[in-house]
């Protein structure tokens, strides 16, 4: 069966819509979300926009904050710094990878973890790892959302996780063990991949490897979670091989459609609790 990540999506962001009306009514003013984009990657380019489109869709304000590739690295942090001293801007990103040559880790430490919408900074990993979380990652948490709208019970499932970034893998990871779920973590120097994926019940897939996954890694039944966004020949797809997993799956993601529209809606329900949390004090 397919998980249309769309439509969890679309009920989501109406649900999001709501809370920023009353938060408007109580606040007099709305979320606003700052968003950094460095070069001009077009994958980049694309998700930027579907960020500030989404902040439209559910009524809350954007700022986008566009460098060409080369600009000095301390006008950026900068620009960072009075977006942190704003008292009007809930929220702060920093559309990643970043072109080469910048400190990736040194532009992100630069937001403090009340107005890091993105889930990234040590803290709120931190908080994540020790089963406390406040900002969650926006694509783990998506993910979770979409295997609760399967109504399946996690707990005691074996799951497993391909991929191990800090931004997918890791936090996936830890919300997935949280959600009482034994938990596997398989990265590009494991040995028995086939053997393992083939024990979960729960496979996320998070590695940038078109169609990678294909049946015979997949027991009958598994649900298959597919992160990967991948361009072929113009056309996107997953990490997944999809018509071949689909017949064994009980539930699957497809791509597009699946992950991604949710990952926008996660940030945008972070965006709406850093700001009623910082006009909570
Ligand atoms: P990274 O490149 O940061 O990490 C990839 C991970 O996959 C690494 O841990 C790597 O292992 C592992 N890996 C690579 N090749 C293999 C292999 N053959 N077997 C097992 N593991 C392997 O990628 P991200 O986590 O940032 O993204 C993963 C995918 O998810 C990409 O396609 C990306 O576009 C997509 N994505 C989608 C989002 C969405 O909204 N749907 C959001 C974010 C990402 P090692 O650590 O050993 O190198």
């Amino acid at each position: 069966m397919l998980i249309l990540g769309k439509e969890v999506s679309k009920t989501t962001r109406l649900e999001i819509a709501e809370k920023v009306k009353e938060f408007e009514a109580k606040y007099n003013r709305v979320p606003c979300l700052s968003v950094i984009i460095v070069g001009e990657d077009p994958a980049s380019q694309t998700y930027v926009r579907n960020k500030v489109l989404g902040c439209e869709e559910v009524g809350m304000k954007s700022l986008k904050y566009e460098f060409p590739d080369g600009t000095n690295q301390e006008d950026i942090a900068n620009v960072i710094r009075t977006l942190v001293a704003d008292k009007n801007v809930d929220g702060i990103l920093v559309q990643l990878p970043l072109p080469k040559g910048y400190d990736e880790k040194y532009l992100l430490d630069l937001i403090p973890e009340t107005k890091d919408v993105d889930g990234f900074c040590a803290n709120n990993i931190g908080l994540l790892a020790l089963g406390t979380p406040r900002t969650i990652s926006c694509t783990p948490f998506g993910v979770m959302k979409l295997l609760a709208s399967t109504g399946v019970d996690l707990k005691g499932k074996h799951a497993v996780v391909v991929g191990r970034s800090n931004t997918v893998g890791k936090p996936m990871a830890m919300l997935l063990l949280n959600a009482n779920c034994t938990v596997t973590v398989c990265h590009s120097k494991t040995t028995n991949l086939e053997e393992i994926c083939k024990s979960a019940d729960i496979l996320v897939v998070a590695i940038g490897k078109p169609k990678f996954l294909k049946a015979n890694m997949v027991k009958e039944g598994a649900i298959v979670i597919d992160v990967g966004i991948n361009r072929v020949d113009g056309k996107l797809c997953g990490d997944v091989d999809f018509d071949e997993v689909e017949k064994k799956a009980s539930f699957i993601t497809p791509v597009p459609g699946g992950v991604g529209p949710m990952t926008i809606s996660m940030l945008l329900y972070n965006t709406l609790m850093a700001a009623q949390d910082r006009e909570n004090g």
